[in-house]
């Protein structure tokens, strides 16, 4: 029979580096795939629907709630996240190693119907001034926005402790965070190469 596959959740408030990391580790393994999750936020420049995120319209989100296709979904920011069900179960079952940021809430939840086919991984800078420099260095929020995502960043940081693992992703510290990740992936990453 098929090995199964197993999901890593990268879990933290925005801006703490989980886009990044996924990218460090899937430079250093093909084994990897990025699974996108839906919002109905626009996408920023340079991002591509299907790649970073499906991209869809507050009426087709309210399509997916009803029609029971989403595991989890949250606002997070003013806009609507949600996983689909089907993409997460359909990856397990063809043995993928997957790999998808999401907020606190929304891994739970995930964690919570795929228990032992996924691991999630808190990931937090070491301060929120560190996070905020971050997120005005990414140059995509301002203002009241700001206020939002670090108030947002505190309530998700104080319940890093219901994830798997706990990740700091230190400024300038990047290499060493992506070491850690794969090493926590290692025994799935061993698993993949000997098939
Ligand atoms: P998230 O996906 O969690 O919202 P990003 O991966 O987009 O966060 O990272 C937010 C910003 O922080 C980006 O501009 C990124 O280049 C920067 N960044 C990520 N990790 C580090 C690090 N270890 N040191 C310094 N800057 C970092
Ligand atoms: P951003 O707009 O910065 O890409 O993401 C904002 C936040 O939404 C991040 O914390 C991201 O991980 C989270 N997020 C992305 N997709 C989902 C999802 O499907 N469900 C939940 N609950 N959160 C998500």
């Amino acid at each position: 029979m098929a090995k199964r596959g197993h999901l890593f959740l990268l879990i933290g408030p925005s801006g703490s580096g989980k886009t990044t990391l996924i990218q460090e580790v899937r430079q250093r393994t093909p084994l990897v795939r990025f699974i996108p999750t839906t919002t109905t936020r626009p996408p920023r420049p340079g991002e591509e629907n299907g790649r970073e995120y499906y991209f869809v319209s507050a009426q087709e989100f309210d399509q997916l709630i009803q029609r029971g296709e989403l595991l989890e979904w949250q606002w997070v920011h003013g806009q609507r996240y949600g996983t689909s069900r089907r993409r997460f179960a359909d990856a397990i079952a063809q043995g993928l190693l997957g790999m998808t940021s999401i907020d606190v809430l929304g891994g739970v939840a995930v964690k919570a119907a795929f228990p032992l086919d996924s691991t999630s991984i808190f990931v937090r800078p070491s301060s929120l001034d560190e996070l905020r420099r971050r997120l005005v260095a990414r140059g995509d929020t301002v203002g009241e926005d700001m206020d939002r995502r670090l108030g947002r960043a505190e309530m998700e940081i104080a319940q890093a402790s219901a994830c798997d693992e706990v990740l700091i992703n230190d400024d300038g510290r990047l290499v060493e965070a992506a070491d850690r990740l794969v090493r926590i992936m290692d025994p799935w990453l061993q698993q993949a190469e000997d098939r």
